[in-house]
């Protein structure tokens, strides 16, 4: 299978291509040529299906042109190694639990399955790879758990002095083994630039086989389409009309969900629910793209003023707005809405939901009061609330457990290099470290 750019200039290219370097040369985004809906045979089967059968069924509908079926298998056994989990609020609500991985949020999918594909790709090359990251949290720390101890695989994490949580530095810079941090004197932005730098500068390149782990990767999207799949496998029995409410930043995990529809999984609608980050909501509605800079808000990694994944979006639907508004519904939220969901959630059903999750309960709330009929509503529940204790605990009066995914680095020892945001001494690290 050829992939091509959402910008479609740029000439299609392997897999090996697109994993590698990321992004076409042509600014758009890497898509498969072509999505082949799963045989009905296949989607009779889903309810009776385990996530790591389902897994391998789309893996193998994805990939299995460029790589052997006993490869792919090995790829989904080691990536796709711990649960996702449907949890019924009420006959019509289910939480889809997509946190039980070792970072507790469901970018692990992502990078978990990013990692062993790309640890295949590079098979029978003589030169390492190396991966370069700029975090502010969250990505860095499932991209640093995911490639751990991969051979052949180094990662270089840069992330901004200062600016992350206290438990969120100690998982970057306790993992040792082949991932390195580089704690940098300055902002997000200022990692971000350095590592876009490198990218296009030729001595580095040269000396080192550079690639990206962020999240417009093919790789990281393609994996988030299992979830939804094997979750609407779950709920089809009880009905067709399946929903999904995905609380959205960057469109990525809403995009996945979209392509498990184009695959012929029963999905009926989506809706993206957001933060005050509203440019998605205000596109469907107007069919105007204002992107701007984000706004902070308690939902944080959804706070994104240039969603990237837009382009494919549009893409799938071909620019036409009505197309792409019977099947997505979008609003945005404020802090105080989301802070009374968590309230209420808790009171209602004694669950407790993080701040993500809060925005993609209201945004499923919003749907059914406008629809007013059956359906299967599932909510994609993005981290674990122990995530963010600061903001969850004053709003249901008690303490989250922390489960031991999240505390078992603190204990180590922080190992980080010190690094100024002048781009001349990342370029001499880089020069250095590739021997
Ligand atoms: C990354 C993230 C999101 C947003 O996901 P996108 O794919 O960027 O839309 C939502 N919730 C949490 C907890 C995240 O880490």
């Amino acid at each position: 299978m050829k992939y091509i750019s959402t910008n479609t200039t740029a000439s299609a290219v392997s897999l090996k291509d697109a994993v590698l370097t990321s992004m076409p040369s042509d600014g758009g985004l890497y898509m498969p040529e072509q999505l082949i809906p799963l045989d009905p045979d296949s989607l009779r089967k889903l309810p009776e299906m385990s996530f790591q059968e389902v897994s391998l069924l789309l893996t193998k509908a994805y990939l299995e042109d460029d790589v052997q079926v006993t490869d792919l298998e090995h790829i989904v056994s080691e990536s796709m190694n711990f649960d996702v989990q449907l949890h019924k609020l009420d006959d019509q609500t289910s939480i889809l639990e997509t946190f039980h991985g070792p970072t507790m949020a469901f970018k692990d999918f992502g990078a978990r399955f990013m990692a062993q594909l790309m640890s295949h790709l590079i098979r029978g090359e003589n030169h390492e790879l190396t991966i370069l990251v700029a975090t502010s949290g969250d990505t860095g720390s499932a991209v640093a758990s995911g490639f751990l101890g991969i051979p052949g695989i180094r990662v270089i994490i840069l992330y901004p002095s200062g600016k992350v949580s206290h438990r969120q530095e100690m998982q970057l810079t306790t993992q040792g083994q082949n991932i390195t941090a580089l704690e940098v004197d300055g902002s997000f932005d200022d990692c971000q630039q350095m590592v876009k730098i490198a990218f296009v500068d030729q001595e580095v390149s040269k000396r080192l086989m550079l690639s990206s782990a962020n999240s417009i990767n093919i790789a990281r999207l393609l994996p988030q389409s299992f979830y939804f799949t094997w979750a609407a496998g779950q709920v089809m029995k009880h009905s067709r009309d399946i929903v999904f409410s995905v609380p959205c930043g960057n469109f990525g995990n809403i995009t996945a969900g979209l392509i498990a529809k184009r695959m012929g999984v029963p999905i009926q609608h989506f809706v993206a629910a957001t933060n005050l980050n509203a440019v998605f909501p205000e596109y469907l509605k107007t069919g105007l793209l204002n992107t701007r800079p984000s706004h902070p808000t308690i939902s944080n990694a959804m706070d994104v003023g240039n969603p990237s994944n837009l382009d494919r979006i549009r893409y799938l639907y071909e620019d036409d707005l009505n197309r792409m508004r019977s099947d997505i519904s979008s609003w945005s939220y404020t802090d105080d809405q989301t802070r009374i969901m968590i309230q209420e959630t808790y009171s209602k059903f004694g669950y407790i939901s993080d701040p993500h999750t809060a925005v993609g309960l209201l945004g499923y709330h919003e749907y059914q009061a406008q629809k007013k009929k059956n359906m299967q509503g599932i909510v994609i529940s993005t981290a674990h609330p122990a995530k963010f204790p600061e903001t969850v605990e004053p709003l249901i009066d008690c303490m989250i457990d922390i489960p031991p995914q999240l505390t078992r680095f603190l204990q180590r020892e922080k190992q980080a290099m010190p690094m100024s945001s002048d781009y001349t001494e990342f370029k001499q690290y880089l020069l250095d470290a590739s021997g």
